[in-house]
């Protein structure tokens, strides 16, 4: 493959940085689980400046959130959590329990039973994402999740009322106003005034990531979602104007957010250079934007789009958008991506915002052994067996003696001698 880049990334991933972030987590999960609330308030007040009486809304407080926020939000919020539950019921609906006959009088089964009680992380510290509290607490409702906890941080000390009034029409059972590893952590080890959940759902910056790291394995975690990230694939057909407005859509999230252009045609790399830099003089966000245009953007040219599908799938981007000819050949051409966006008539702020897929997704590389969130996430697929006929119990019982020996484990195997005397009368000698 012969792969040129006309721009290249200015900064290359900062180890160092990582190392950082990971200690003071490490130190804030420590210190939660020893000291639980008062830990959470001592994070909560030096991150965040933040101490409310309560981090807990009540009921009156979240109907006080709701009355400031206008009714255009209100109705817009409404419509696209409706888009989100309808294409998270079709999920849930294809999801089948089932049982199968493997020989006569043996039954094996599986049922989809879901969490009990789920945490669902909205982040909010740059901007209230609130399009994050239809995609994990919706989903954790549609998948059957008795309870959902909502954290949330303040942004700027201020209470994120649109993020509140989100949360609250997606079902979450109690909502806290708590950010970063302090809400992962309370949500993970339980404090006195926080339930212990058995799972958090949610992206966030690399604080609330390598939280969630951490704690894998005391509690579940859907994946790791950390800075959004933009792969385009684009053909001669593309329009460049319309490549570098979508580029910029994900790279204002942070000041990490690569967005990368793969191009076989040299004239859309170099005109969508253009535009980036024209629309960046203008734009509300061209801070964040632009730092991260300039430190994790790339345009790379590729002779077909064969290489660049290849090359795609070895960024495994979170959102891939494909504005070629025949954009649904990408379906069957890649493998490795959080979402695809096929053609310009769709692109990843409909994904992230209100089209009804789920906007957390697969970052750094991850979308190499995993998808996004999604109602089976909130599942546990959890297997049964039966054997009714005796025959088939004592024959069974043979195998599984025979099998159980071969690794050396006596005790298993008297299981089976056991049925295999009862049922087919072998005689045993222990
Ligand atoms: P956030 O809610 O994730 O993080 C804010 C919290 O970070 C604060 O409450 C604070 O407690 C903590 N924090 C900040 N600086 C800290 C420090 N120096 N030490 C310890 N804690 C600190 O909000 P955000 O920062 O705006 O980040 C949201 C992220 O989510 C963005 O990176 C965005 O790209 C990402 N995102 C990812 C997806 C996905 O699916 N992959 C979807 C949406 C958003």
């Amino acid at each position: 493959m012969v792969a040129r880049h006309i721009k290249t990334a200015g900064l290359v991933a900062n180890t160092t940085t990582s190392q950082k972030v990971s200690d003071i987590v490490k130190g804030v999960i420590h210190d939660i689980r020893a000291d639980g609330d008062k830990a959470v308030r001592s994070y909560s007040e030096k991150f965040d400046k933040w101490s409310p009486p309560s981090f807990k809304l009540t009921e009156t407080q979240i109907q006080e959130c709701i009355s400031k926020v206008p009714a255009q939000t209100i109705a817009d919020i409404k419509e696209a959590q409706k888009n989100v539950r309808t294409f998270a019921e079709a999920q849930r609906a294809s999801i089948k329990d089932f049982e199968i006959e493997i020989q006569p009088g043996v039954f094996l089964g599986q049922r989809n039973n879901p969490i009990s009680t789920a945490g669902a992380y909205i982040p909010g510290g740059r901007y209230p994402l609130l399009a994050s509290a239809h995609m994990t607490i919706l989903t954790a409702k549609v998948a059957g999740v008795k309870n959902v906890i909502a954290c949330t941080p303040p942004i700027s000390g201020q209470v994120p009322n649109a993020t509140v009034a989100a949360a609250h029409f997606a079902g979450a059972d109690e909502i806290f106003l708590l950010g970063g590893t302090q809400a992962i952590a309370a949500m993970a080890l339980g404090t006195e005034s926080i339930k212990k959940v058995d799972f958090i759902a949610g992206p966030g910056n690399p604080f609330v990531a390598e939280a969630k790291r951490q704690l894998f394995g005391e509690i579940g975690i859907d994946l790791l979602a950390g800075p959004t990230e933009i792969l385009i694939v684009a053909d001669e057909y593309a329009d460049p104007f319309t490549v570098a407005t979508d580029l910029l859509s994900q790279a204002e999230h942070g000041p990490d957010s690569p967005p990368i252009l793969i191009t076989t045609s040299e004239d859309v790399g170099q005109q969508t250079i253009k535009f980036v830099d024209q629309i960046l003089k203008d734009m509300p966000t061209a801070e964040l934007a632009g730092t991260s245009w300039r430190d994790f953007g790339e345009v790379v040219i590729v002779d077909s789009l064969d290489e660049a599908y290849e090359l795609a799938d070895v960024y495994s981007s979170e959102h891939v958008q494909i504005l070629t000819q025949n954009p649904r050949e990408a379906l069957e051409k890649m493998r490795n991506y959080g979402s695809l966006f096929l053609g310009e008539k769709t692109c990843v702020s409909y994904g992230d915002k209100c089209i009804g897929t789920n906007h957390v997704l697969p970052t750094r590389k991850a979308g190499r052994y995993t998808g996004g969130l999604w109602v089976g996430k909130y599942l546990k697929t959890q297997t049964y067996q039966e054997v009714v006929d005796e025959k088939a119990s004592g024959e069974i019982g043979r195998l599984c003696a025979r099998c159980s020996r071969a690794e050396n484990f006596e005790g298993h195997a008297r299981s089976g001698d056991l049925r295999a005397h009862k049922y087919l009368q072998d005689s045993y000698s222990w």
